[in-house]
């Protein structure tokens, strides 16, 4: 077990046009863990309100306070592992701006991870101020990732973490573009406990994630987890060519008793029924070919423009971990 005395804990928060919660967050942050030595990394996700402003007010009052400013919108879960590329605290946890995850539930991670657990997640038992929808929604795709996957996700948990140093250095050492953080956490194994919390509505403002945002995020989570799709299309290959094997005998029965009728609407179905799968088929191939193409791009995760009180790092922004960290590899030949 690595030491468990806490030198410095890590809080990382993404924020998207936060601008009228973010002060709140960090008065509630500050309250919560008054006392301990921390540092707030808040990452600005490409905000286009007045976040930008209120975090610059924050750390220019608070050197706790440090910023990531991101060159645009990247969306939620790069900015998360932004803010987990700059944290340097021996414990590390992630959680939302929007006061959603309530930060005074930190304290009681963090007495599981002075008691040896490396990756603590918060278990929402009850979820304020969500839509039926979103709720029906995350129920059916935590039984599709189950049936799925070999991942053992808790279902009412979301990114809300706190990790030791050790396991996130595990996570970081996961450079992939499509990025399933709750997935990611509890592939890197390790010792694993669960808090349960009771997740409150935002504070201000709206969700971020539109349906067919959420519906992307899923098509991610499944596909960095599992190959099950592909083989589905195999098996439903061998099934359909299965039926046709038993309709050639039927087909030459009929022929000899004479009473084949040349019919056209079987023909009809069985071609749209056929090009149906095919072409879903494809579709499947083409989500994960996509997927590879974008990481044999190899582009950086993320570009950031601006740093706040990193002493280490120029406020100009134009060093950029991500880079720092791959490996450059000598030409062939
Ligand atoms: N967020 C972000 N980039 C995005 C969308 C969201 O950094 O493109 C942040 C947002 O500011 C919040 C967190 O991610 O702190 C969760 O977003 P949201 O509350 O909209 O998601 P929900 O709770 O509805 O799933
Ligand atoms: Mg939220």
């Amino acid at each position: 077990m690595s030491d468990r005395t806490l030198r410095m804990l890590s809080v990382v928060a993404p924020v998207y046009n936060e601008e009228a919660t973010i002060r709140e967050f960090y008065a509630r942050v500050c309250a919560a863990l008054d006392g301990m030595p921390f540092e707030l990394v808040l990452v600005d996700d490409g905000s286009r309100d007045g976040s930008t402003a209120a975090l610059e007010e924050l750390a220019a009052q608070d050197p706790r306070v440090r910023l990531v400013f991101l060159s645009r919108n990247f969306g939620h879960q790069t900015a998360l592992t932004a803010g987990l590329d700059h944290a340097s605290g021996n414990a590390i946890v992630m959680l939302d701006a929007d006061l959603q995850d309530p930060p005074e539930l930190i304290v009681k991670m963090l007495d599981h991870w002075r008691a040896g657990c490396d990756v603590v997640y918060a278990v929402r038992e009850h979820r304020e101020g969500e839509s039926w929808f979103k709720l029906a929604t995350a129920r059916w795709f935590y039984r599709i990732f189950d049936w799925l996957t070999s991942v053992q996700l808790h279902h009412n948990s979301g990114d809300f973490r706190l990790l030791d140093r050790r396991a996130l250095d595990a996570l970081l050492s996961m450079r992939e573009r499509n990025r399933f953080l709750r997935g990611m956490t509890v592939w890197v194994g390790f010792t694993q406990a669960a808090v349960p919390y009771r997740r409150d509505a935002r504070y201000a403002g709206e969700t971020k994630f539109s349906v067919p945002k959420m519906l992307r995020f899923s098509l991610d989570a499944i596909s960095s987890f599992s190959h099950r799709p592909l083989q589905l299309a195999t098996l439903l290959g061998f099934m359909i060519s299965g039926l046709a094997f038993i309709a050639i005998p039927v087909v030459l029965v009929l022929k000899l008793l004479d009473s084949y009728l040349p019919g056209f609407s079987s023909v009809e179905l069985s071609v749209l029924l056929l090009g149906g799968i095919q072409l879903i088929s494809i579709g499947i191939i083409g989500e994960y070919v996509g997927r590879i193409y974008d990481e044999v791009k190899g582009r950086p995760l993320y570009l950031v423009r601006a740093h706040r009180n990193f002493p280490e790092l120029d406020d100009d922004g134009d060093r950029e971990p991500e880079t720092a960290r791959v490996p450059i590899e000598p030409p062939l030949g």
